[in-house]
């Protein structure tokens, strides 16, 4: 029997685990192991919560977690309640899932100030995640600026501008929806450090925000390089341009405006002890197509700046560590002998929740390669002796039922849940009904 432990519960480990199972049949046992109480990474807190048709993939991640190889193993911090070298001791192979959840440093001054917040700790705010439970982002003033051009900086901005109705059927947790509730803001700005030709927005995405109920994009025609241009990009850069040329030619009278600001690179946020503007500078591209500063700036008044920038996977002791990627250091996801990493942990945070499936496929491949047969470690035996030792609370799939069918007790009407979001509450929804 071989012995497999893979490290975090989002897509890349399912998939990972789903492909063990293919690849190794009955042959085979794995636990996914998880810091939170609760499975599916970012299909649970990252997922806008109106994209609720793209959350529905956990119903296949569900599938694998009841097979009877599979367990889900909660609520227990590798790093900390057990070792890297320990797991490698215990199992024949160890698999890093953890995703990227920590923001990349927007290294400007003034980025410390209160009301400037990274995409991680702001999606996981309005999505639930218990470490950003209390983040209280203050929506007070007329202006936020979004930076960044990926999909992070639409679902921040989308959220922003959606009313409140515009949530139903989603699953936004309710200290969310309340603060959002009647905030000031009318004018979203999205900084983009590039022009439109330069975007990492998919149309699907981009598509949406010309369909708001109160808000509306507005694109400066001029920042377009002539329509011709557009024939060298590949067809889906061609069709978020297009739409973004819809957008620039559209006007609207909805009280709420996302303005698009491209050759736009943010230097600085200022304010009197919390944020109040941004200070831009006006880029060009140079010949590589990268932005160059012109030296003109200007500022974008703003009480909140939520910066989407991309993400980092943050180091765990005794695992070999790119700092300049901010991933794991690894050849096609072989860090170690019997050590390996797998989706965002491998190869940084891009690509769609899909992209993981080869990204497992892959991995189970390499452990066919280099582990011919099992080495006769004791798998999970070996980790509940050693948990229970330590006296850890561990989370079984059975519970997350428990937890899943509370939250969906308490839903608001229409919703399809409403999240317990912290550690304690959760803990607490496993003896429910
Ligand atoms: P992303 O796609 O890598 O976009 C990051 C953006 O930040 C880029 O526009 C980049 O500009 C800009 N940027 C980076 N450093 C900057 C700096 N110092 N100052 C100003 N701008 C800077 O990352 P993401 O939006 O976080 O998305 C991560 C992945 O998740 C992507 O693959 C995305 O498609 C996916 N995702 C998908 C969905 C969906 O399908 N609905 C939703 C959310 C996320 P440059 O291009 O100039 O570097």
């Amino acid at each position: 029997m071989r012995h497999v432990a893979v490290i975090g519960s989002g897509p890349a480990g399912y998939y990972t685990a789903e492909a063990c199972q293919k690849t190794f049949g009955e042959d085979v046992r794995i636990d996914i192991v998880d810091r939170l109480p609760v499975p599916f990474g970012l299909i649970r807190s990252g997922v806008a919560p109106d994209h609720q048709s793209i959350k529905h993939v956990s119903r296949r991640y569900e599938a694998v977690a009841l097979t009877d190889n599979v367990r889900f193993v909660g609520n227990v911090t590798v790093g900390e309640q057990v070792s890297i070298e320990e797991l490698l001791g215990l199992y024949d192979a160890v698999i890093l899932a953890t995703g990227a959840p920590a923001d990349r440093p927007l290294d400007i001054p003034g980025a410390d100030l209160p009301g400037v917040v990274g995409s991680a700790a702001f999606v996981g705010w309005y999505n639930g995640h218990p470490d950003h439970e209390a983040l209280a982002p203050v929506l007070d003033g007329p202006g936020a600026v979004v930076i960044g051009n990926g999909n992070v900086a639409l679902d921040v901005a989308r959220i922003l501008a959606k009313s409140e109705a515009e949530f139903a059927g989603s699953d936004i947790v309710g200290h969310a929806l309340e603060r959002l509730r009647g905030h000031a803001i009318n004018r979203v700005t999205i900084l983009g450090r590039r022009g439109p030709h330069q975007i990492a927005m998919t149309p699907k995405e981009l598509g949406e925000l010309g369909h708001l109920e109160r808000a509306a994009p507005r694109v400066d025609a001029a920042d377009f390089p002539p329509a011709e241009a557009d024939a060298a990009l590949d067809p889906g850069q061609r069709k978020s341009v297009a739409l973004l040329r819809g957008f620039a030619e559209s006007r609207s009278d909805k009280p709420i405006e996302i303005v698009f600001d491209f050759f736009a690179r943010p230097i600085a946020i200022e304010g009197d002890g919390r944020a109040e503007r941004v200070i831009v500078e006006r880029t060009a591209l140079d010949g590589d197509g990268r932005a160059v500063g012109t030296g003109e700036t200007y500022a974008v008044p703003a009480g909140l700046v939520v910066s989407c920038i991309g993400y980092r996977t943050p180091p765990i002791a005794g695992v070999p560590y790119d700092a300049r990627a901010g991933r794991f250091a690894n050849v096609e996801g072989r860090i170690a002998p019997g050590l390996y990493a797998v989706g965002w942990a491998r190869r940084g945070p891009t690509g769609t929740i899909g992209t993981n499936r080869p990204d497992g496929f892959l991995i189970a491949e390499h452990l066919a390669e280099d582990l011919p047969q099992a080495s006769g470690k004791p798998g999970r035996a070996g980790l509940d002796a050693l948990l229970a030792a330590r006296g850890a609370d561990v989370v079984t799939f059975r519970d997350w039922q428990r937890i899943d069918k509370a939250e969906v007790e308490r839903a608001r009407t229409g919703a399809p849940r409403e999240k317990f979001t912290s550690i304690e509450t959760l803990l607490g929804a496993r003896g429910g009904s």
